[in-house]
């Protein structure tokens, strides 16, 4: 996949490639840009086009051991060389979305101690369910200030690959469920908001909190005695001169 490992693969909008299979309702390419569903992020939308003027919707893409871009109409129709282009403002507003996860996840452990279990994301929403907390009011506010003064001091976030057990050792306690990973992993793709966090993911993200915007906190619901689910969105994020 062009998106990993690196920063800058996640700004990677368009690319050639080669088709090596056609099934069903779906086709599977060489190399793509297109990120497929998982992790609590969205697939990716786009098209694939090729001379001639053909081209076809991409309506879902699916990992399931090979990448599958599941297409509008016949995939027997698609040549052999197509250009694919991913629905940029979607796919951008996923990783201000995953990125605002990270920073808000790194927050709450840092002032209350509560570890993120779960999340979910939209282009213009997402929630974040947190274990072993119980809000008050004023702490979402504590937080979005905590969160707002980390985007307005324009921290660059990296991604990385990193040995397990360097990022056993970086990784901030309750911060991930890196118990839950396979010990076959021993090499992990790492999101580094600098000099703040560190979380394994494998998902899409920007590369400068400044894309962010500030934190927009939408309501909290208790989800159990110790458990509590957090709705978002951002801001536009301001002009950066
Ligand atoms: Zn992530």
């Amino acid at each position: 996949m062009l998106y990993m490992p690196s920063t800058e693969g996640n700004y990677v909008r368009e690319f050639d490639a080669r088709v090596l299979r056609r099934k069903d309702d779906y086709v599977v390419l060489d190399r793509t840009a297109f990120y497929p569903e998982g992790g609590g992020q969205p697939t990716d939308v786009g098209t694939l086009s090729w001379p001639g003027g053909g081209a076809a919707g991409v309506t879902r893409v699916e990992k399931k051991g090979i990448i599958k871009h599941v297409i509008d109409g016949d995939p027997q129709r698609v040549p052999d060389q197509v250009h694919g282009a991913i629905d940029w403002q979607r796919r951008h507003a996923h990783m201000r979305m995953h990125t605002a996860q990270h920073l808000i996840s790194a927050v709450v452990l840092e002032l209350y101690g509560a570890h993120t279990v779960g999340s979910q994301l939209y282009t213009d929403r997402s929630r974040i369910d947190f274990d072993l907390v119980k809000f008050k009011e004023e702490d979402i506010a504590t937080a979005k200030a905590r969160f707002d003064a980390l985007v307005d001091s324009a921290v660059p976030v990296r991604v990385l690959e990193m040995d397990r057990a360097e990022v056993e050792a970086r990784t901030k306690k309750g911060r991930a469920q890196l118990d839950l990973l396979p010990k076959a992993v021993t090499r992990l793709r790492v999101i580094e908001i600098v000099g703040y966090d560190l979380c394994p993911c494998a998902g899409t993200h920007v590369r400068n909190l400044s894309e962010l915007g500030h934190m927009v906190p939408l309501g909290r619901e208790s989800k159990g005695a110790q458990k509590e689910r957090l709705h978002y969105t951002l801001e536009p994020p301001r002009q950066v001169a």
